[in-house]
Order: structure tokens, then sequence, then C-alpha cells
């Protein structure tokens, strides 16, 4: 049996191999490493495939963030509310720029953002709302659009972990995860859905006014060079970065795929099992797996991760720690219990390998291996 990674970059380069290189060496050959033809290409290669106005490639997710932020004009002193179980980037540059962050809890079944709790969170202060499509589903982005819509407040959706991910409305419109909110960020992270080698990230808006304001954010705050109309930052994708992106883009409908054939495999195999709860699927969102996360119950998480460990396979908590009690963001506003759904989670949640790589043998492992820790 090949070893078990959590995720297995290097299979999936195997496969692609002559195209990548290929690639790589046209941009050597071309030494047009930034800013170059690649990214544009990219850029609009992504727009016509996700079905958003403007795709504007940046540094990395967490800058993405950012720069939304910025874009939209958020001060010290406004709110915004955003999940706490959630990978820190998302609550960082909130602190970042002196906002201050809102926590709200979420749903237990698809671990995203709660719009009941959402609503209860919204003060005279607050400005947006960053719901993260955690794992590989959207949030309930009718929902949330309603509920921003009703309070005047914008939506920057996190969707660095569900590219590719389809919501349907309820009048059965779909639009994919990243062009429902006022502005979408993702991450091009070697092991996120859509991933490059090394860092990367994109924003999105269908707003020409919003998609003029983030350009100009990620380049110096100018427009035209030496001239510079607000204070920005320096983010850009590198060429090699896009042209290994162009290369992946026309994969991810497979890759999503093969993540959810491995789900399906993993959902069958825990039928039955008392304290094993494969993951829930949303109603109007499908799946793209970035993460498959059991629920462990009955106090057997940490066990069963070190069973898996002790035999092959590896196995992560995401996350640990919610935001709102680590160290860097703790405040008064949010003690222990007061995101009870979302604490509970951080002792329940436990992620299997998931790639786009795992194959039968793999699998029977795995499973078999989670099956053999609970006596029959
Ligand atoms: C990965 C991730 C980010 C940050 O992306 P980077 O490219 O690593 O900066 C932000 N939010 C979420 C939910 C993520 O999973």
């Amino acid at each position: 049996m090949k070893p078990i990674q959590m995720v297995d970059l290097a299979g999936q380069y195997e496969r692609i191999k002559p195209e990548v290189d290929a690639a790589i060496a046209r941009v050597l050959g071309s030494t047009a490493f930034i800013n170059g033809p690649e990214v544009k290409a990219f850029e609009n290669e992504l727009a016509a495939w996700n079905g958003s106005k403007h795709v504007i490639a940046c540094a990395n997710g967490t800058e993405a963030l950012q720069i939304a932020m910025m874009a939209l004009g958020l001060q010290p002193g406004d709110e915004v509310i955003t999940a706490s179980f959630t990978f820190v980037a998302t609550v960082e540059v909130v602190g970042l720029l002196g906002i201050t962050p809102v926590f709200a809890d979420v749903l237990p079944g698809t671990f995203n953002l709660d719009p009941a709790d959402i609503e209860r969170k919204i003060t005279p202060k607050t400005k947006a709302i960053v719901p993260v499509h955690l794992f590989g589903q959207t949030a309930d982005m009718e929902v949330i659009m309603a509920i921003a819509t009703k309070h005047k407040l914008h939506v920057i959706e996190d969707n660095a972990q569900a590219i590719g991910a389809t919501y349907t409305f309820k009048d059965g419109r779909k639009r994919k995860s990243g062009t429902i909110g006022h502005i979408a960020s993702t991450s091009f992270f070697p092991s996120k859905n859509l991933g490059c080698y090394g860092d990367g990230g994109a924003l999105f808006t269908n707003d020409d006014e919003l998609a003029k304001k983030l350009r100009r954010i990620c380049n110096h705050g100018s427009d035209v060079r030496y001239y510079h109309e607000v204070i920005g930052v320096n983010s850009r994708l590198d060429s090699i970065q896009a042209a290994i992106l162009r290369i992946k883009l026309k994969h991810i409908e497979a890759y999503a795929a093969a993540r959810n054939a491995a789900a399906t495999f993993y959902d069958r195999a825990f039928e039955g099992l008392e304290h094993v709860h494969t993951p829930v699927r949303s109603a109007d969102s499908d799946h793209v797996f970035h993460q498959y996360s059991l629920r462990v119950t009955g106090g057997h998480r940490d066990g069963l991760k070190k069973h898996l460990e002790a035999n092959g396979v590896p196995a992560m908590i995401y996350y640990p720690v919610p935001c709102h009690l680590q160290n860097a963001y703790r405040s008064g506003r949010f003690p222990e219990g007061s995101l009870p759904v979302t604490e509970r989670l951080t002792h329940e949640v436990l992620s299997l390998p998931m790639s786009t790589e795992l194959d039968n043998e793999q699998l029977t492992h795995i499973t078999s291996t989670v099956r053999s820790y609970f006596p029959a």
C-alpha cells in the first residue's frame, strides 16, 4: 500500500507533470515573472469558470481578506461578524485593521455560520458579515444575503475551502460559491482544492467599482504607475503560480469528483458506528470536501486519533481551539461558553485523509482502522 498522507500532492503532480513542467519552463523563458500574461489569462479563465465578473489575483488568501475589508472602507471601531470555528486568518485580518471581530456560532450539522445567531449579534456598529464556507460547502448564503440587505451590511465570502461548490437558491437558481456576496476571497495554498506550488490567492466580485478598488489596493493604491490614490499593499500572484493554476483549473471538476468518491466510500464504511458521525450534507450546497471531518462523540475523538496514527493513518483536528478562545483574540465579550456549538465541535471533530489520490486499498485500510477502534 502507498503510505497514506493527509493530502497527496506528489501523486497529483505526477499525473500532470509534463504539462506543469512545460508551463514553468515557458514562464522562465519569458522572464515575465510578475504581472505577466499568465496572470491575466488565469484571472480570465477563473472568472469564466466561476461565473464572476471580476477576478483579481493576489498573494494569498489571508491578504485577499484584508484587501476586501480595505476596499469596503472598514474602519477601526467597526464590527465584522464572522465564525470563531475557522482558520485564524479570517479573524486575524479583522484584528490587524483595528476592526472588532464579533463571533457568531455555527450550525451543528454543517459547521457553517448560524444565520439566526448572526442576526442576534448585529449592533449599530456592524458593517460586514464574513461567512466562511468551511470544509467545502457554502454557508446559507440566501439567508445571509437577506440579513445583509435588511441591515445594509456588506458580505465577504471566505471561499478558501469551498472553491467549486455550487449553491442553489430556493427558486432553483444556482451560483458558484464566491459569486454571491459583494466580494469573495480564496486561497491557492498547495493543499487547497485549487492549490498552486507556493502561495497564492484571489478576490472575486461582480461590482465594477469594487473591482477597481480591489485591484488598486493590491497594487500599492495605484492605477497609474507612481501615482498613488489610496494606501494599498503589495499583493500579487507570481506568473509561475498562475501558469500552474491554469493547468489545475482544467482538472478542478475531476478533482472534486475524486474527493466526493472518497467521501462516499467513508460514509458507507462508517454506517452504524455509534460514535462516528459522518459529514452532514447541506440542503442547498453541494460539497467539494476540502476536508472530510467526522464528529466523534462519547469522548472517543483523541483515542481514535492516536489509534489511527499508530496504524499509519494521519488524522488532524481542524480546529482544536476556536478563535474566541485563542490568546491573541480573547475578549470579555466572548468568554468560554459563549459559543456552545463551536466549543463542542472543537472537542469532537476529526478530519481523515482527503485528497484526489486516495485509492481503494488506502481507503479500506483507513476505514477498517477506524472500525477496529470500536469494539463490535
Ligand atoms: C487557508 C485559509 C485562509 C488563508 O489562506 P492563505 O492563502 O494560507 O493565506 C483563509 N481562510 C480560510 C478559511 C482558510 O482555510
